[in-house]
């Protein structure tokens, strides 16, 4: 066997989140990164994901993060290519009466946690989304900062930038094992080893297991979203906001050349990112047509594009799992994003970035990271599935 090779810190998948680190650490001269991915940058959920970047959040941690993650997308497309960041706004409505009653209340909360967010009509919808109809909507909130990114890119943006300063991007080697042995973390590719004190899984939907393999199990559940192109006649311009039927569980967003991106909630059974099935099913596809043929006339002629599946991973209490992971020296976390990993990844990469160079121990864990640091969970993890993250309610268990 050949000797292994040294680095400070591995890091497992190179996702948005494993991408984003890495250009992090760059910058904080952490020593050797390695970032290995036994497919591509994008392979994963990030490179099937719709790109919807709101604050209009449940959690106060998250809008925080996904503010930096904002401005830090903002910045690096204004440097490698404008067109994968939009400021378009993002709106919100429910003709649910019970739901109805809790827009105010968000609204209230967000505006607390210094979301700009404001009520609006439905007049004010048909005017920002002509090819919608809104008579029976009771209650809608209009977020005119939200953005759309493109995740694909913005992950190679992070990639690119971090093997420019001398990251090691190590793509496309079949996995065989991770594991701890001689007081090191080793991983071991069809061709490589690479040993390091410390070692980061990154790995969305794939860390379950390389954190069960790894003999530190972490609660995580990976399930099955689905999302779709469709290109309707008229184009529409790149100036609609994205949206979100609340009642529907639909979400559109503006793609490029006139298109739309519509993406479907959350599938509450485990799924396995070896195995799942990556193509757009006969329900989604009807339910879209359904909700398009009620909410989005302009649109029920639509051609359909293309519809797929992606892989997220999900917690007990829909917050991520970033940080320390207890019991096992070195080893850290970034992953369990229930569905939104691609708007955080900038903001939480960054405070783990931080957290890693201050080294083992130091306080800044607990001020940076707090309500995600795996710790929270004690113990062997139990069953539990997957449960909506878009919610209008705070907390950890909305009824909308
Ligand atoms: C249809 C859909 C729509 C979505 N829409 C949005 C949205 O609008 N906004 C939003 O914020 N989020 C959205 N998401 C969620 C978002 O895609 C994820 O939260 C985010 O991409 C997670 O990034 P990641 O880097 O953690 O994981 P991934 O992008 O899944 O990356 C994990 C990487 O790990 C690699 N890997 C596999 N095995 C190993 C191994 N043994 N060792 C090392 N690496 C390994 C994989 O190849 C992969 O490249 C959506 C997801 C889907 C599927």
């Amino acid at each position: 066997m050949t000797a292994a090779d040294r680095a400070e810190i591995v890091i497992l998948g190179a996702g948005i989140a494993g991408s984003a680190l890495a250009h992090h650490l760059a910058g904080r001269h952490a020593g050797p990164i390695v970032v290995y991915d036994p497919a591509t940058p994008g392979a994963g959920a990030t490179g099937r994901a719709a790109g919807i970047v709101t604050e209009q959040l449940w959690d106060r941690w998250d809008v925080e993060v996904t503010r930096a993650s904002k401005a830090e997308y903002a910045a690096l497309a204004l440097r490698w290519d404008p067109s994968v960041y939009a400021v378009n706004g993002f709106a919100r409505w429910t003709r649910d009466p019970a739901a109805a009653d809790a827009v105010a209340p968000a609204i209230e909360r967000l505006r607390a946690w210094g979301v700009h967010v404001e009520p609006i009509d439905p007049a004010g919808l048909e005017r920002r989304v002509p090819a919608g109809r809104f008579p029976d909507v009771r209650a809608a909130m209009w977020g005119p900062d939200d953005s759309v990114v493109t995740p694909s890119a913005m992950n190679e943006i992070y990639a690119e930038s971090a093997r420019r300063a001398g990251v090691d991007f190590e793509l496309g080697l079949p996995f065989k094992r991770f594991h701890r042995t001689d007081g090191a973390w080793e991983l071991e590719t069809a061709s490589r080893r690479i040993r390091s004190p410390r070692a980061v899984l990154a790995a969305g939907a794939w860390s379950k297991r390389l954190a069960n393999g790894a003999g530190h199990p972490l609660p995580l559940v990976p399930y099955r979203t689905q999302a779709a192109v469709l290109r309707p006649s008229p184009p529409e311009p790149a100036t609609l906001p994205s949206v979100h039927d609340i009642d529907l569980d639909v979400y559109v967003r503006p793609e490029s050349n006139g298109r739309i991106l519509a993406g479907d909630g959350t599938e509450r059974v485990e799924a396995d990112p070896e195995t799942f099935r990556p193509g757009g099913d006969e329900a989604f596809v009807g339910h879209l047509a359904e909700s398009f043929a009620s909410r989005f006339p302009g649109w029920s002629e639509a051609e359909m594009v293309r519809a797929w599946a992606g892989v997220c991973t999900a917690t007990p209490d829909r917050r991520a799992l970033v940080g320390p992971v207890p019991g096992a020296e070195g080893l850290h976390a970034i992953t369990g994003f229930n569905g939104f990993g691609v708007m955080r990844a900038g903001g939480v990469s960054a405070r783990l970035a931080e957290v890693l160079s201050a080294g083992e121990g130091d306080p800044s864990a607990e001020r940076l990271l707090g309500p995600v640091l795996p710790g929270r969970f004690a113990g062997a993890p139990g069953p539990f599935l997957p449960r909506p993250g878009f919610t209008l309610e705070a907390g950890d268990d909305p009824r909308f």
